[in-house]
């Protein structure tokens, strides 16, 4: 490819708008760019880039016997009815109407639609396993697209399902898709990992998140680096608490004034006590009612093992106005003890003598408050966030670490939820009729790039990955217009293309530094300057983007190296 003919419109400047450093460098390098929130255009630099990818993942998708099909992104709200979404999904669903005034989504996602064409194709046993995937754009309305298309409204995703007709073959494919992931990332150049991952109200125990470690990364990850137990914070587990032997003698229940004293520190501090001393009372919200959960001060809750503890189907943290209209009392002082909600708490709060809560009273708070004596405990379970230092909750002697990091792609195990919501049935080898067991494994092909990105990059651009490169050598001829040099590069440009290597010639007139700083900002492994007095001697100049280096090399000959400088990027 020639860069005069080739459309990258690089800039100097980031787009105020970005706040990390792919969203900045894909914008500058002119990989993408936005036509509204959350929506990109995919320019050709970008588009090889994401080629690479989706080309690996497919090769990584058959490998395992997965079959590519191409599906509709427009769907009818029937079938979403009749999987009982179309109520439940909120509003990330893109709902539209026809010109009949005919319902339909743009599909986040194809459940649906995948188990639609099963439920009528597939009648027997001897069908399955079937695997199938596409490679396709999903459009979410996502409250806070940002990012770039690291979270963006429409994306790009690999969506693979899996249909069975019994748990094991379900669970031999999740084994193949972990391998498959496993590859798909490590072919891509990425420090990753693959944690335990909550699969919330759908999926049985089994799913597996695969994180890129990046301090930019929305979600956290938190692992035990003696047993290698690794989990989304959210799953983390946190081990049990034991009893104190020496327990303290229980005080008598009574009330303290705090004025003014709402939050564990202010109340810590004004009452002289330890955070770890005082109950936090957090109030939720689920789809029938309130909820209070409780946890140490010193410890945060953790909404999705509140969710899965109570067994509901949303859950958000209730606004002070609906603390306040439903307890009658201000926030910051409501309290277990005699609340009229049903309270959840975690493991460690039973274990607690002579605590610390609001009061259910403005400006008042209990103290000598003996958890298992004063508060009515709805359910206890592992509530609570948790943190760095924990003692892993696997092993003896291990303590859990928490990074950040970004979830590039998701693999669950569904069982038979849409298959028996939709009728997806089959003939086991008895004659007996039976609803398929089913998986599903998402990659984002988008935030795959971007993630690369975070991982790899300096203050001068990006720094590609060679198996997700867009080119994997820029030529950069110094000075286009003079003779000697211009045939130089024009005739490794073509030997290299020969050759079937990806090159990009910089055959623009621009100045050396222009070319120099825009094949920094593209990434491209390998650059090779062609500069006068060095090809006077003979010799172009190779440069390795990802470690600087540049060394001199004769160029009768320089094309031999090219393909171990390419392996050692
Ligand atoms: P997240 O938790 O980040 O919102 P999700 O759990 O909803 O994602 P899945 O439904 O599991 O995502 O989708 C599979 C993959 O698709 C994710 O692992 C991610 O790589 C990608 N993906 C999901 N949402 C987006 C988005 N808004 N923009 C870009 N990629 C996305
Ligand atoms: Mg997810």
């Amino acid at each position: 490819m020639r860069y005069s003919k080739f459309f990258i419109p690089t800039l100097k400047e980031s787009p105020a708008d970005a706040e990390v450093v792919s969203h900045q460098l894909m914008v500058r390098a002119g990989m993408i760019r936005k036509l509204a929130a959350g929506i990109y255009s995919i320019l050709p630099l970008g588009l090889r880039v994401l080629k690479k990818i989706e080309q690996i993942i497919r090769e990584e998708m058959d490998r395992i016997g997965g079959q590519e099909t191409f599906l509709p992104s427009i769907q009818p709200a029937e079938l979403w009815r009749e999987s009982g979404r179309w109520g439940f999904y909120g509003k990330e669903l893109l709902r539209i109407r026809d010109r009949h005034n005919r319902e339909f989504c743009y599909g986040p996602t194809h459940e649906e639609v995948i188990t639609d064409i099963v439920r009528k194709e597939v009648k027997s046993y001897r069908q399955l396993p079937l695997i199938l995937y596409q490679i396709q754009t999903k459009f979410r309305d996502e409250v806070r697209p940002r990012f770039g298309i690291m979270r963006g409204r429409e994306f790009t995703m690999k969506d693979a399902y899996s249909f069975h007709a019994d748990e094991q073959s379900t669970q031999d494919t999740y084994r193949d898709m972990m391998t498959a992931y496993s590859n798909v990332f490590k072919r891509c150049g990425l420090d990753f990992r693959s944690v335990e991952a909550d699969s919330g109200t759908i999926g049985g125990s089994f799913s597996h998140e695969f994180v890129v470690l990046a301090d930019s990364g929305e979600d956290a990850v938190g692992f035990c680096e003696s047993c290698g137990y690794a989990a989304n914070l959210e799953k983390t587990e946190t081990r049990a608490a034991e009893a104190v032997t020496d327990a303290e003698a229980p005080e008598a229940l009574r009330e303290v004034e705090t004025p003014g004293q709402k939050t564990v520190e202010e109340v810590a501090e004004f009452l002289k006590v330890s955070p770890g001393r005082i109950v936090k009372t957090v109030i939720f919200e689920t789809e029938a009612e309130l909820v209070a959960a409780l946890v140490r001060g010193d410890r945060e809750v953790n909404p999705v093992k509140l969710k899965n503890l109570i067994g509901c189907q949303t859950l958000v943290a209730a606004a002070p106005k609906v603390i306040e209209t439903h307890t009658r009392v201000p926030c910051g002082f409501v309290g277990p003890v005699g609340l009229n909600l049903k309270v959840y708490a975690d493991r460690e709060i039973p274990l607690m003598r002579n605590c610390v809560t609001g009061a259910n009273k403005k400006d008042t708070h209990h103290m000598g408050v003996q958890p298992d004596r004063d508060i009515t405990l709805e359910r206890v379970g592992d509530l609570r966030l948790a943190q760095e230092g924990d003692p892993c909750p696997k092993c003896a002697d291990g303590a859990i670490k928490i990074k950040r990091g970004i979830e590039v792609g998701h693999i669950f195990i569904l069982g038979d939820k849409y298959s028996v919501a939709l009728k997806a049935h089959f003939l086991d080898p008895q004659g007996k009729e039976r609803p398929m067991q089913m998986g599903c494994y998402g990659i984002g092909v988008g935030r795959t790039a971007a993630a690369a990105i975070e991982q790899n990059h300096d203050g001068k651009g990006i720094i590609w990955p060679r198996a997700i490169a867009p080119f994997q050598v820029i030529v950069i001829p110094v000075n286009f217009a003079v003779d000697a040099i211009r045939c130089a590069a024009e005739s490794l440009y073509q030997a290299l293309c020969e050759q079937d290597i990806d090159t990009l010639l910089d055959d623009r007139p621009d100045r050396a530094g222009v070319k120099f700083k825009d094949a920094d900002l593209i990434g491209i492994p390998l650059q090779i300057i062609i500069g006068g007095k060095n090809l006077e001697q003979g010799k172009v100049e190779i440069k390795i983007r990802k470690t600087n280096e540049a060394h001199l090399y004769d160029l009768p000959g320089v094309l031999e190296k090219i393909p171990g400088l390419l392996n050692a990027t």
